[in-house]
């Protein structure tokens, strides 16, 4: 249930309004005070609420029920944007996120020189797998604990912020120290005891999108951090499983304008997983930026035909300092910053 205040409505009106709620229900209230509006968001089970006697109060505009089961990454809930801090960095508003670096830390050489040349480029967060969730046991698993520490120092040499892919919630304190971003990856979506613990820090988190979840599902999943308190979400379509076959997945370029309606929360698309092909991700970079996504997150490395993982999706430094360009045109035409 969302309560639309009145404009000017002051604190003591809202108190008496939180005690009445408090006292006829155990729900919570979540104030939200926006550009336009002041809301109260009320979570939980609101069906002891009398809204009669709600909208009685004078500072009471107008009720509203919220027929979604997401409720704090509900648009109505919030309605102005989010944005959310990565280390220097931010996601959502004008200024559009490029992230980019390879899809794992490979060694310091690696990924101090992708470092560089990317932030040289303009991305603005670098990224980087350190513990890889692979389709099989014997493929590279990444460097773990030693990939923090490499993208740490490729962090101290350019200043730009980290994110990378936690798989355990027992490694979440050693990432709340390394990382700027934590990275839930498209197989540990609907990792609920994960997102649980997650929603209990400090530190902004990039939710990709499940294999094949839908929205309402990878919003769900978003709540679950969110329902913890931990706000700090980003989400980032990567891609669904179809029927189609060509792609590696079928990038849902229609999940960015849906979210932008359902959610206030910023979204990123990866166009690299998206595809699994390096070719298509410049198109589909762009494809993502014309229709209002917050950013993307690209997978760049310096010899993507010896990587130790997507090499066969992984774009050279050059080529990404190309895709730079062109979407800096496309951002532009739809009013957004590089
Ligand atoms: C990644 O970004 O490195 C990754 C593994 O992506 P996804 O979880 O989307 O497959
Ligand atoms: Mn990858």
């Amino acid at each position: 249930m969302i309560i639309v205040l009145r404009q000017g409505t002051v604190q003591k009106e809202i108190d008496q309004l939180c005690n009445v709620i408090t006292s006829m229900s155990s729900v919570t209230i979540n104030p939200v005070i926006g550009t336009d509006l002041t809301i109260l968001g009320l979570i939980g089970d609101t069906s002891r609420i009398d809204p009669t006697q709600i909208e009685s109060f004078h500072c009471v505009e107008r009720i509203m029920h919220v027929a979604e089961p997401y409720k704090k990454a509900n648009r109505s809930f919030h309605p102005d944007d989010t944005v959310v801090d990565v280390g220097n960095a931010k996601v959502g508003g004008k200024k559009l996120t490029m992230i980019a670096g390879p899809c794992s830390v490979e060694s310091e050489e690696q990924i101090c020189a992708i470092a560089e040349s990317v932030r040289i480029s303009g991305a603005s967060i670098l990224r980087g797998g350190a513990f890889k969730p692979r389709t099989s046991p014997y493929a590279f698993q990444g460097l773990k604990y030693e990939g923090l520490e490499l993208l740490k120092e490729a962090r101290a040499k350019t200043g730009l912020p980290i994110v990378s892919e936690i798989m355990s919630p027992f490694d979440i304190d050693r990432f709340l120290s390394d990382v700027d971003c934590i990275q839930v990856g498209a197989r540990n979506m609907q990792n609920f005891d994960l997102l649980r613990q997650l929603g209990k820090v400090d530190k902004p988190i990039l939710l990709k999108r499940g294999l094949s979840a839908t929205i309402e599902e990878w919003l769900m999943s978003a709540e679950y951090i969110m329902a913890g308190g931990n706000e700090k979400v980003i989400l980032c379509e990567r891609g669904i499983r179809t029927f189609e076959t060509y792609t590696r997945n079928t990038l849902d370029i229609s999940a960015v304008p849906v979210i932008k309606r359902l959610s206030h929360l910023p979204i990123l698309v990866d166009p690299s997983h998206g595809t699994g092909k390096r070719w298509m991700v410049s198109p589909l970079a762009k494809a993502a930026v014309a229709a209002g996504a917050d950013g993307v997150m690209i997978e760049v490395h310096n010899d993507p035909q010896r990587a130790l993982c997507d090499g066969q999706q992984s774009i050279t430094p050059d080529t990404f300092d190309g895709v730079m360009k062109e979407i800096r045109l496309i951002a532009q035409a739809v009013g957004r910053e590089v």
